[in-house]
């Protein structure tokens, strides 16, 4: 064997299997997509272009640019109401993928658990694994509305567990946790001694008034807290690559030491296109999450009048996680025939872990046309197996 153990233990997503299989088949209406069909602001694009001319080319400090550091403080006091120290507290990274991963490495050892509530992004998994140290998931229920269960969490902990890691609002179920939910995570975190990785990536893409509110503010939990955000999502960035964390100082500056030997950092351009983006008009924005919002209730609705499924209306993100259980086929067969008979491409639920099962993701990042096209089509299908 050429490869390592750790490279071995990765698994490739099953979003990926999926993506390629619909690449055989012509025609697809594809609701799999994990980002912002949007393209980045006009304002943004410029920013970035501009610091390409300016000769803004280079290799940033290690943690990044901080004049961004600075903005991105600010904003988390905003937030959240806590103060983080730019120079030693907040690190840009190669999108919040980059910071996870920098985290987990700063914080794992071989065989230290981390607990992760599924379904959920399965990257998390991988990345834990590259740490060679060991995910522990605990499932959530649709009855409780995929609310982290902070009993379930409880029972998990061993001797070995070194972190929580959240991620509201949830990829893929919608869920949004509630104060009462982090509230009791935050004692449990305190009652162990761990550290809660909080994934905040989806946080403004958030519905019905809803005002996100992040575990780092509560009581106590500012100094066992890193918060993974990325401007991906949120501003249509993905292919910029640049994301962030906050934290505790020690965290921080030992992810800033790992990534100055595996990235050295974030794009500069990038760096200087996210400083508009958070500290320009919010405009574009809240006319994305007003689509997102739009394209969700028109899902919802189409959903609610097909037989056999139904869903929760999702609290936040652009997904849906829909139960597909009285169909009496499991998710992959579900997900192969939409595609084989409809040329639908949706995700199994069990690409986010084994209770995904009697699930499948769809994404409202993609126009109404084509979300009213493929559920329509998913109707046609879900008519003849009555
Ligand atoms: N966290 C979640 C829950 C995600 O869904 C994603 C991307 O799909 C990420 C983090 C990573 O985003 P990025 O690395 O683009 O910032």
């Amino acid at each position: 064997m050429r490869v390592s153990s750790v490279a071995r233990s990765v698994v490739p997503s099953a979003i990926r299997k999926m993506f390629n299989k619909a690449l055989e088949y012509g025609n697809t209406i594809n609701l799999t997509i994990g980002e912002p069909d949007f393209i980045t602001g006009t304002n943004v694009m410029e920013a970035g272009s501009r610091a390409i001319f300016e000769g803004k080319t280079k290799y940033s400090e290690n943690a990044g640019i901080l004049p961004l550091r600075m903005e991105i403080s600010r904003y988390l006091e905003r937030e959240n109401g806590n103060r983080y120290d730019p120079e030693s507290q907040v690190i840009i990274t190669i999108g919040a993928m980059g910071a996870l991963y920098l985290c987990m490495r700063a914080l794992l050892d071989p065989g230290d658990e981390v607990i992760i509530s599924t379904p959920c992004w399965t990257n998390y998994i991988q990345q834990v694994k590259m740490c060679g140290a060991k995910p522990v998931l605990v499932p959530t229920d649709e009855q409780n509305e995929f609310m982290v269960d902070v009993g379930k969490l409880q029972q998990a902990c061993t001797d070995r567990t070194k972190a929580i890691l959240l991620n509201s609002p949830s990829n893929p179920t919608g869920s949004v946790l509630d104060h009462g939910t982090l509230a009791a995570v935050a004692e449990l975190s305190n009652e162990k001694d761990l550290i809660v990785l909080s994934d905040e990536v989806y946080k403004h893409i958030l519905f019905d008034g809803l005002e996100y509110e992040s575990i780092a503010g509560l009581t106590g939990m500012r100094d066992r807290t890193v918060i993974f955000d990325s401007f991906s999502k949120t501003y249509a960035m993905t292919g910029w690559r640049v994301g962030y964390s906050a934290g505790p100082e020690d965290i921080i500056r030992n992810m800033t030491k790992l990534q100055e030997n595996v990235a050295a950092c974030a794009p500069m351009p990038s760096q200087y296109a996210a400083l508009e983006a958070l500290k320009g008009s919010q405009e574009y924005k809240q006319q994305m999450i007003a689509e997102y919002d739009s394209r969700r209730k028109l899902a919802c609705e189409l959903i609610g009048q097909m037989p056999l499924v139904s869903c929760l209306r999702p609290k936040g993100t652009f997904y849906i996680f829909m139960n597909i259980k009285q169909t009496g086929m499991t998710s992959e067969e579900f997900a192969y025939r939409l595609l084989e008979e409809k040329q639908v491409v949706v995700v199994p639920g069990t690409a986010f872990g084994d209770a995904g099962e009697g699930y499948i993701r769809l994404s409202c990042a993609s126009s109404k046309d084509n979300i009213v096209s493929g559920l329509n089509k998913m109707k046609e299908f879900l008519e003849c197996l009555q």
